[in-house]
């Protein structure tokens, strides 16, 4: 159900109090300086994703179909179902990992070098005639190369998002048993400021991820069918399949807005593991063999990355 803006609920205070003062800046500016932008994005975007989604991947949300079972019918039709809530932090364990890892770290200061070391490479030709400022060049680029690197976020990220058994969407999560889906502002706040990620593509993009996971659990195909064995399947699956067609989404839209594909790279760099799978297979199967493969998935119910593989080279021999 869509709520008005302004209204209450829409801002959930965070309950953590962050110790480093960086973060503790982005938190206290949330309400006045991005919640506004966090509201457009999910205003303006949702609904073209959605409708990207139940066109390209065949599947709706809701409960539309009439072979829904019985109690089901509560919910919205059409593709109004899943809720988005935007959020602080899941559980405040990314803030958590942030303190304990990267207490004084000024994550503003980061991005800022960041865009130095850019410009430094840019500039490169300017210090390269004289010896005096040869030296200057290189100092500046190892030290600005330590800085970044003992204050790295990825301690934090690894620690939420690579640990065996732990393995979680940091930015955002959908929830398969009431089927809804939240975006975390700190998480995104704090990368897109030290990455130098425009925050409004990079909200897009998560958006785009974990409504993926929606459609793919909850969406309905032509026969009414879900998939309701899908938190088994490997994480590879899982997030393989969110990360390609959320990649569809930003290749459909970023003739208009290239910063979505800046904003979408940029994300999937900082990721590992089961996240980047989909760079396997990504660029030698069409969307319809990926479409294939995902409905021979979502038949199969629970699979391994091996089993999805072999849809994929089964969908491609079929579909020449
Ligand atoms: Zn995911």
């Amino acid at each position: 159900m869509q709520r008005p803006m302004g209204t209450p609920d829409l801002f959930e205070q965070a309950r953590y109090t962050p110790r480093n003062p960086s973060v503790a800046k982005l938190l206290a500016e949330y309400s006045s300086r991005y919640m506004p932008l966090f509201e457009r994005v999910k205003g303006e975007w949702d609904p073209l994703i959605r409708e990207f989604y139940r066109n390209a991947m065949g599947l709706s949300l809701g409960a539309s179909s009439r072979k829904a079972p019985a109690g089901r019918g509560k919910k919205a039709a059409g593709d109004a179902g899943v809720p988005i809530q935007i959020r602080p932090d899941r559980d405040d364990t990314f803030l958590r990992a942030v303190d304990e890892m990267l207490p004084d770290v000024d994550f503003a200061r980061i991005g800022a070098l960041r865009e130095l070391r850019a410009s430094l490479h840019k500039a490169a030709p300017h210090f390269a005639g004289d010896p005096g400022r040869q030296r200057a060049h290189a100092w500046m680029l190892t030290d600005i190369e330590a800085h970044i690197g003992t204050n790295s976020l990825e301690g934090p990220f690894s620690t939420l998002m690579n640990t065996p058994g732990k393995h979680r969407d940091v930015f955002g999560s959908y929830f398969y048993a009431d089927q809804h889906v939240e975006l975390y502002y700190m998480p995104l706040l704090i990368y897109c400021e030290y990455r130098g990620i425009d925050l409004q593509w990079a909200i897009v993009k998560v958006l785009a991820h974990e409504l993926a996971h929606a459609y793919h659990h909850a969406g309905r195909d032509s026969d009414g069918r879900t998939w309701p064995a899908m938190p088994k399947a490997a994480p590879e699956v899982k997030e393989g399949l969110a990360e390609y067609w959320s990649e569809r989404f930003v290749r459909a839209h970023e003739h208009a807005y290239p910063a979505l594909r800046t904003a979408y790279d940029g994300m999937l760099e900082g990721k590992s593991g089961a996240y980047r799978s989909v760079l396997e297979w990504r660029d030698d199967h069409t969307q319809e063999q990926v479409r294939l493969a995902m409905v021979m998935v979502r038949k199969h119910g629970a699979v391994d990355h091996a089993a999805f593989k072999a849809m994929l080279a089964e969908a491609k021999r079929v579909l020449g």
